[in-house]
């Protein structure tokens, strides 16, 4: 069945601007009839690591706020910490550089909530029972809420060719532990090298499964959870995650988390993807190269699938720009993707097949990969 993603582009004048423009796609797109008055609204975003630029800009979440107020609802901005040791590992740093990159009351006129905690322990653990996972473990504050906005920036990424709605959701609301069950399927291990003996990790781990030994540490991995902390407390960065994952398992179980997730939500949640300064890289990086198109435009949709389907085909259906990473001669290594129509994300990461989230993420019923486009004037 095909489901219905609007979009509008950045065009604006003078009478209707392109924050006007915003409200008016939530309002097409459903918003009214998924929350109501009182009800606390899950607005999960990337606040983007330190030093990154290309995450959404604050003004346009202030918009998104302001139009979810208007209904009489109670939005919080939210994310959950990252497994891995950077500046969003645990909620006082995580909230510092949401601060620092404009996301402040004072910006936004709503607060921010870290979902998974102050170490990324506080989780709900989600019945799915798909082909990967029994249980996903998702930040305890995005299933209390009783209602839920995905505001993803789309853009390419290293492990799953694109990053759009379906990341924002599937990695981006699993606690510390749940991100590790989607990257990998063993214990992280030490780097004996880099460990001093410290005993930090032995300290913080709950599951008493590191033991230092002649000075070293040394991880029990029948006894690992998986949980992540004593990558987030090394200060040696001795503790390492095993990233063996294969790139189509890493997608179907991000897919099985994003289920997880809506499930909890039926109903209850709307997706929007900001097709603008469209970088090479995720969010989380400390950095981003030039965007790959010009800026397309935002698109809203109660199907996760399609929103992202449309995403894919309005990048792919753009002209590269110059001065890109797309730009350089092709060669090993190198994949099409400079023309319109060219596959952009194929062109950056020539041995990931994108498509193959949108095929899993259908198959178990996330949403359709079929759509109709709906301008919003
Ligand atoms: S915290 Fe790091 S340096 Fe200290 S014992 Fe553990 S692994 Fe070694
Ligand atoms: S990942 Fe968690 S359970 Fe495993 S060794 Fe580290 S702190 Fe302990």
């Amino acid at each position: 069945m095909s489901s219905t993603v609007y979009f509008i582009d950045f065009r604006a004048t003078y009478k209707k601007n392109f924050l006007a423009k915003l409200d008016g796609l939530m309002t097409a797109a459903g918003l009214n009839d998924r929350i109501k008055k009182r009800e606390l609204v899950a607005i999960k975003l990337h606040f983007g690591e330190l030093g990154n630029t290309a995450f959404i800009r604050p003004v346009y979440l202030r918009q998104i706020v302001k139009t979810v107020k208007a209904t009489g609802a109670l939005p919080f901005l939210t994310d959950a910490n990252t497994l891995y040791a950077g500046t969003r590992g645990h909620a006082p740093q995580h909230l510092v550089t949401a601060i620092q990159n404009g996301f402040d009351y004072s910006v936004i006129e709503a607060p921010l909530v870290i979902a998974d905690g102050l170490r990324g322990r506080t989780e709900t653990a989600v019945p799915v029972n798909k082909k990967w996972f029994k249980n996903v473990f998702i930040g305890s504050e995005i299933i209390n809420a009783d209602a839920f906005i995905s505001v993803a920036h789309f853009k390419g990424h290293e492990l799953s060719g694109y990053g759009g709605t379906i990341k924002n959701i599937g990695m981006g609301c699993a606690s510390r532990r749940g991100k590790m069950d989607q990257h990998s399927n063993v214990a992280p291990k030490v780097k004996k090298k880099k460990c001093i003996g410290c005993g930090e990790c032995v300290a913080h781990c709950a599951q008493h499964a590191i033991f230092l030994k002649d000075k070293k540490a040394h991880i029990d991995p029948e006894k690992c959870i998986g949980c992540g902390e004593c990558i987030i407390v090394c200060e040696q960065n001795a503790v390492q995650i095993q990233w063996n994952q294969s790139v189509p398992v890493f997608m179907e179980k991000m897919a099985e988390y994003a289920k997880g997730v809506l499930d909890t939500k039926t109903g209850k949640s709307l997706f929007i993807n900001f097709i603008n300064h469209v970088s090479p890289g995720c969010d989380c990086l400390p950095y981003n190269d030039a965007p790959l198109v010009g800026d397309i435009g935002v698109v809203a949709s109660t199907d996760p699938v399609a929103i992202d389907q449309a995403s894919v085909d309005l990048v792919n259906k753009a002209p590269a720009l110059h001065h890109t990473c797309l730009s350089a001669p092709a060669g090993p290594g190198k994949g099409p993707g400079k023309g319109p129509g060219e596959d952009k994300f194929k062109g950056v990461y020539p041995h990931i097949d994108w498509e193959h989230q949108l095929e899993y993420a259908e198959s178990i019923g996330l949403g359709s990969r079929e759509y109709a486009l709906v301008p919003v004037e």
